[in-house]
């Protein structure tokens, strides 16, 4: 299945409501810019080996483009397309002066060395140097992609354009102009989402059980975020498995098996991954990757609120189904959004050379994410429908003013 569809369903499914012109659907159904190259490097082996790489530059109507870079076997051109479209959206959805980009290698970065992982980042960026630039296009960390590989990444770019460079890439280590609270802002401004949710639909965290997909980054932090809040975290998993104890989950403990193991398995009752997207819970959050709740599953979801804060979690069909069992679905363009924020905030601190200490970034980040989450309950509110249609419309809406503005409308 091409991911890109769901793209094309969930533009339809807008323009039923928007009545956009045929121009303005071609040019929000076209990527601006696609760079697609074979990366051959030298294994330690000897041997040469080839990569397949693809940098989608989708919109840029409101700023240069922004997105991360994904590591994984099943990157696909259809892919990263999606998740640049997602990116312009989502920056407009925390109205930040950036449209939407993505970046992606096909490949499983567990299987290579930490040289051979350095010479295949040093790659891509000669093979995308040109084309990327702080006023041009942004990149950042994404699945299996990590402050070390911004680091060479970073390093490589100065080496060709012979001057440092620090805002042409975001989720940097500290000591090479990286912002603090970057680490879990994606996490951060997810519980700040939910927060705001949870006021509006007295939802009390001490009586609230919580699941959550995938515990990377994105998992692993709001686990944490979370428990400390007095949610009671029930089950975790990740591409190995996952474990469940009714009376929730200890996260530090978790944390150091993981870190000790390489796994969550082996620290509770286990069970698999279909198990616990469907378990009775109050609160689900998929932190892994996309089309993980699909029209196969969505029927046996109990969770009444969904915080997406992988890259779309949700089929377009399983959308459909939540929406008629009136799931509360909290839009990755929204929940999220954190993480781009406060890469804004790096960029900036970059452009600055001055540099802002942790709390500074907290509340700069929450006032952003709760004027945004206001303006996407209120959005959703308008138009009765759901809180992803409602954050698409208002997305939509500021991206084609931007290009209106410009005369490309
Ligand atoms: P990560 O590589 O740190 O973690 C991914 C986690 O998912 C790992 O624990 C992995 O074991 C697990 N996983 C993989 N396949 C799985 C499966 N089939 N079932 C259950 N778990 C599985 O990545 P991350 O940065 O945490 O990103 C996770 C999601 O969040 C992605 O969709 C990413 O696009 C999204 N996201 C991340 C950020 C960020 O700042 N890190 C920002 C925005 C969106």
């Amino acid at each position: 299945m091409d991911v890109f569809d769901n793209v094309k369903k969930q533009l339809s499914q807008i323009n039923s409501i928007m009545k956009l012109s045929d121009k303005e659907m071609r040019l929000l159904l076209t990527p601006k810019r696609i760079i697609e190259e074979n990366l051959e490097i030298e294994m330690d082996s000897g041997k040469a080996k080839a990569f397949q790489s693809y940098r989608v530059q989708y919109n840029d109507a409101r700023g240069p483009t922004k997105g991360g870079i994904r590591y994984h076997p099943n990157v696909t051109l259809g892919e990263v397309k999606s998740l640049g479209f997602w990116m312009a959206i989502k920056c407009a959805v925390v109205d930040i002066p950036y449209g939407g980009a993505k970046g992606g290698i096909a490949v499983n970065p567990k299987e290579l060395s930490e040289k051979e992982l350095e010479r295949l980042s040093r790659a891509f960026i000669k093979a995308i140097y040109r084309e990327i630039g702080p006023m041009k296009d942004i990149p950042a960390p994404d699945v299996y992609t990590n402050a070390q590989i911004m680091a060479w990444m970073l390093d490589e770019y100065e080496k060709l354009t012979g001057e440092h460079s620090p805002g042409v890439i975001t989720g940097k280590p500290l000591e090479l102009g990286g912002s603090k609270g970057r680490s879990f802002a994606t996490s951060q401004g997810g519980a700040y989402v939910l927060r705001e949710y949870a006021k509006l639909h007295n939802i009390i965290p001490e009586k609230t059980t919580v699941a959550v997909q995938g515990f990377g980054n994105a998992g692993s932090h709001i686990a944490e975020i979370l428990e400390g809040w007095g949610y009671k975290i029930v089950a975790v998993s990740d591409s190995r498995g996952g474990v469940y104890d009714k009376n929730g989950l200890n996260i530090k403990s978790l944390l150091e098996h993981k870190e000790k193991t390489g796994a969550v398995k082996g620290f509770a009752a286990e069970i698999s991954n279909e198990q616990l997207l469907e378990l009775d819970v109050d609160i689900l959050v998929p932190a892994a990757l996309e089309n993980q709740i699909t029209k196969e599953n969505a029927d046996r979801i109990k969770a009444k609120v969904i915080l997406e804060l992988a890259n779309g979690p949700l089929t377009p069909e399983a959308d459909d189904i939540l929406a008629k069992k009136k799931t509360a679905v909290l839009p990755d363009v929204l929940a999220n959004a954190g993480g781009v924020t406060v890469s804004y905030f790096e960029w900036v601190q970059n452009l600055y050379s001055y540099y802002w200490e942790e709390p500074e970034i907290l509340e700069k980040l929450e006032r952003i994410m709760v004027k945004s989450a206001r303006d996407i309950f209120d959005s959703a509110k308008k138009y009765k429908t759901t809180m992803r249609t409602g954050a698409y419309i208002l997305a939509i809406s500021r991206i084609l003013a931007a290009e209106k503005l410009r005369g490309n409308l």
